[in-house]
Order: structure tokens, then sequence, then C-alpha cells
């Protein structure tokens, strides 16, 4: 190789070589400055349509793979003005519409340690300490939901930790029904009358789980959800007992600390004494709800979880980690044989170390237990715990300001951090004209680049949630919106009184 080509080649790869560790300082300073830009920014969104971002891309970038390379300063200040320019700005308070939180600097610190090290979980030879960390972080995670015989993996999100509960619980249930190992012989010949039960409210998830685990998704039975949007146990009670006398096996029982639209906390104790009575696996998707564990003032929301043969816990969400950072836990370690298998080639049965590959659906995989784990040494518990209460704190008080404005109907009082309500405006509107000003509230906001809300559907309704995920964002941030909100309801609904008497 000639002197040049090296030299070229160092700057490309991480070295303990003058150049290399020079190049890497200079483009991972470019990285930030980028960044900064965009939080600098502080908008919401460009509000740029998706044609209009493709063209901007495309002149920035005619060629995907070019034959020459492009000079990194220039190619960063492109990568700001066509990327950096349009992207959603989680980092401001006006961005509130989805469980996406602000991501918190240890967090980010962290990712430059695990793209850094590059380091995999899947067997200890690809990873030494970074299983360790991992192991220790699943195991204090599990004393702090009250599972201290439980074992956890990190996962990339909410919807593989549920998934890897349904799958487990379906093992189990097959396994102590018919003797039948689903990992071996596949699913059994009894397996449409297998059923799992959750709330009508449960995240889509769930049915999706039941279609990838071949039970599919008629396999999944919604109980109905009472007023505060939680399970009816009533209801639940009749579905189980009418299941038994058609002789349907319910093996699992999905409950949901936090529901997507409302943050509904399903009766967890309530829950439990049923999978007890029913002989039923007791999943709890806590992706949303369970940062409260972190917090003396909102943990007893929780209890009963504790009871859970497998918890779901999202980091990306009321942790605020950056994406993707989720965690899977077991009450009983021994749950995870269910899915185990060994390759001689990465973790053959006679090896004596950790290898993680046999309780995860991956195989190659991040160290993203890393975030969590620099962010909880660098925040005290109590910092955890005002972080967290403050950001409940303020879908209290988004609340509050909806209800005494008559222009606002809420249509629930929040549990967690999202806010669900209706533009009604002087109340002198159909149903339909309703429906359509609260969508075009959100996508003016959205178009505009003023805020990121989201709209949803009760009983058919359209309505304007806030998922309130920023301890940063203040009462006046909160008043101004509703004032926009109320600004452009008052404006559209104008326009739609102009149109009608035209025509
Ligand atoms: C977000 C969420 C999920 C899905 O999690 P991902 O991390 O997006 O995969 C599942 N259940 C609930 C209740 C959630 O809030």
């Amino acid at each position: 190789m000639t002197t040049s080509l090296q030299t070229a080649f160092d700057r490309y790869f991480l070295t303990n070589s003058k150049e290399s560790l020079k190049e890497y300082q200079s483009v991972m300073n470019q990285a930030m400055e980028t960044l900064k830009s965009v939080v600098l920014e502080q908008t919401p969104f460009s509000g740029a349509k998706p044609q209009l971002i493709k063209k901007t891309l495309q002149s920035h970038f005619p060629n995907v793979h070019p034959d020459e390379a492009m000079n990194s300063e220039l190619l960063f200040q492109r990568l700001k003005a066509a990327v950096g320019k349009h992207s959603i700005s989680v980092h401001h308070p006006s961005c509130a519409a989805h469980l996406h939180c602000p991501p918190m600097v240890p967090g980010l610190a962290a990712e430059v340690l695990i793209s850094g090290l590059n380091v995999s979980m899947d067997s200890w030879d690809q990873s030494g300490a970074a299983t360790m960390v991992e192991q220790i972080m699943m195991d204090g995670l599990c004393r702090l939901f009250g599972l201290p015989e439980g074992d956890g993996v990190m996962t990339s999100g909410g919807t593989q930790s549920n998934l890897m509960g349904l799958m487990l619980a379906r093992e189990h249930a097959c396994m102590k029904l018919w003797n039948w190992d689903v990992k071996k012989q596949g699913l059994p010949p009894e397996q449409h009358r297998l059923k799992i039960l959750c709330s009508d409210a449960a995240h889509f998830s769930v049915q999706q789980s039941a279609a990838v685990l071949g039970l599919g998704e008629d396999a999944v039975v919604p109980v109905k959800t009472n007023h505060a949007h939680k399970m009816c146990m009533k209801d639940l009670v009749e579905k189980l007992q009418e299941m038994r006398t058609a002789g349907e096996y319910p093996f699992v029982l999905f409950a949901t600390a936090g529901t997507t639209d409302f943050g509904a906390i399903d009766p967890l104790m309530e829950m439990s004494r049923a999978t007890k009575k029913y002989g039923l696996w007791f999943h709890v998707d806590a992706a949303y709800g369970g940062g409260l564990i972190m917090t003396e003032l909102h943990k007893h929301k929780l209890n009963g979880i504790e009871e859970a043969d497998s918890i779901t816990v999202d980091f990306h969400k009321m942790f605020y980690q950056p994406i993707s950072c989720g965690a899977f836990l077991v009450k009983e370690r021994s749950s995870f044989a269910y899915m185990k298998r060994h390759a001689d080639y990465l973790n053959p049965e006679e090896d004596d170390v950790p290898n993680l590959v046999g309780k995860s659906l991956q195989t190659t995989r991040r160290f993203d237990a890393l975030k969590p784990f620099l962010s909880f040494q660098l925040i005290g518990k109590n910092e955890w715990s005002d972080i967290i209460c403050r950001t409940l704190y303020l879908a209290k008080e988004a609340y509050s300001m909806l209800k005494s404005d008559g222009a606002f109907t809420p249509v629930h009082e929040p549990e967690l951090s999202t806010v669900v309500f209706r533009y009604t405006g002087e109340g002198r509107f159909s149903n339909e004209t309703e429906d359509f000003l609260n969508s075009r509230i959100r996508d003016r906001l959205l178009n505009d680049g003023e805020a990121v809300i989201a709209r949803t559907k009760v009983n058919n309704r359209v309505c304007l949630k806030f998922t309130l995920l920023n301890p940063l964002l203040k009462t006046n941030h909160l008043m101004h919106l509703l004032q926009r909100i109320k600004e452009i309801g008052r404006y559209e609904s104008g326009r739609l009184k102009d149109e009608q008497n035209r025509s």
C-alpha cells in the first residue's frame, strides 16, 4: 500500500494514529455544530411538504454514491440545509404530539461511546464489560419494579418487548396445557382456541404480535374500557367466563400502564388477581407509564406491577433517552429458556461466559444499556423524580386551562402526561364542523411549522392531543399554544361560514 493511501485510510477509521484522532475530532465537531444549529433554530418544524423536502435533498445530493468524495464542511452545510432545517425538532417545547421525548444530555454522551466502541451484545467475545453493564442494569431495573428473582434484556422498544412477552406467554401456556414445545413443534392443534386478552385501548403491537406469532389478530379479545379508559373488570370476568364455556384457552392478560391516547393505567392489582384465579400469564406494558417508578409521588399508580410475569419498559419515552432504548423484564429468570438457542459459532453450550444472545430476538445488538446506565449515574433519584413529576404536572396544568376556557372541551382528566381535548368554539357548530375544525387546526400548526400536536379519534369524533414529554415546557408556552389554537379555530370557522353564505 502506498503511503498516501495509508494516510487516507487512517482518516476513515478510528485508530491511535494522530491523523485518525484529528479527523475523528473534526468530523464529530462538525456533526455537533450541525445539531446545535438545529436546536438553536428553535422552530418545531419547517412545515415543508414531503415533495419539497425530496426536491431539496435531490438538489443538495444529486448522487447518492458519488465518484468523488465531498468536502466535509460542504457536506455538513448541506446536511444542515436539507436535513436539519426540515427535521421535526423534538427539543422544542411546542413539539408535543407523540410519545417522543427530548433526549437528555447523558444519553447523548452515551451514544458517542456506544457507536464508537461498537461492541455487540450477542456474545461475550464481542462485548466484554458491556454485557456486564447490561446485566447489572437489568438486575437493578428488576429490583426497581419489584421482581427480585427477575431478569431482563434491552430491546429496540415497546413493540419488541410486547412481542417477547406474548411469545413467552404462548410458549408457557402450550407447555403447561399440552406439554407442547412450540419452539420445536410449531403451533399446537388447538392453536385457534388460544386467546389474548387486553383492553380496547391497548397498543396496536398486541395485534401485530398475535399476527407474527401465528395466532392471528382474531386471537386478540378486546375488553371494554370504563369511563376512565381503564380495563373494565366486570367485562373482563364476563369475557373469561364466556371463553371457558366456549372451550377457548385465554392464556395471557395484557395490561397497559399508560395508554397511548389517555395515559390510562389499567387496574393492575385486580388484574393480577384475575390472572391467578384463571391461570393466565400477566404481562404489563409499561412502555409509557414505567417512568413513574422513579417518583415517590406517583409510583403507587403502578402498584401490582410486581405481580407481572413480564414487563415492557421504554427508556425512549418517560426516561428521556435517545431512540432506540427499551427493556423487557421477566419475573422468573427461567422464562428465557423458552427462547434460548445455541449456535456453535456464537454461544456454544459449553461456554461458561454470559452470552446475552439467548435472551434476545436480535443477534447483533447495540449497547443501548449504557444510555440509562449513564443517565442514572449522572442524575440523582430525587432529580429524576422532579423531572417526571414536572412532566405530569404540565398535563394537569393544561387540563385546568382547557377546562376553564369555554372554547375547549377536555375529553378526560389526565393520569400521565397526555391531554385529549376538542376545540368547540362557541359551541354552535355541528359535530362534523367541529371534526373539520379540529383537523384543520392540527394541520395548520404543522404546515406553518408552529407546533406539532396530535390528532386522534374518540368515539369517532376528531380530537386534539398534547403528549407532554418535555419538562422544560413553560406555562406561557401552553397558554400561547391554546391561544393560537383558538385563533386558528376562529379564522377557519369564519372562512367556513363565508363559503356557506356564498353557495
Ligand atoms: C410506545 C408504546 C409501544 C410501542 O413501543 P415502541 O418503543 O414504539 O416500539 C407499546 N405500548 C405502549 C403503551 C406504548 O406507549
